[in-house]
C-alpha cells in the first residue's frame, strides 16, 4: 500500500495508490475494466481515477457502445499494451 499526502475531501483520511475495478451499465450491456490505477481513501474507500485513466476508460465505453457488446471485460494493463 503506497500512501500519498493527498487527503480525502470526505473524511480527511489519506489516499493510497491501488487499483480498482471500473464498471459501467450501458443498459444493453455492461463494461468491466479490471486493474484500473486509482487513489483510494484508506478510511471510507472512496475512489478517484486520474484524468489519463478516465480518458482511456471513456474510449473503452465508446467502443463497447458501438459494438453493442452485452459484456465487455477488459484488463487495464492489457489495454495500454495495445495502445502503445
Ligand atoms: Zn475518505
Amino acid at each position: 500500500m503506497k500512501q500519498t499526502d493527498d487527503k480525502c475531501p470526505l473524511c480527511q483520511g489519506y489516499k493510497y495508490k491501488s487499483t480498482t475495478t471500473f464498471t459501467v451499465d450501458l443498459k444493453f450491456g455492461v463494461v468491466v475494466v479490471r486493474d484500473v490505477p486509482a487513489l483510494i481513501c484508506e478510511q471510507c474507500g472512496e475512489e478517484w481515477i486520474a484524468d489519463k485513466e478516465a480518458r482511456e476508460l471513456e474510449n473503452i465505453v465508446n467502443d463497447a457502445r458501438q459494438k453493442h457488446s452485452m459484456i465487455e471485460v477488459a484488463n487495464f494493463a492489457d489495454l495500454l499494451k495495445v495502445a502503445s
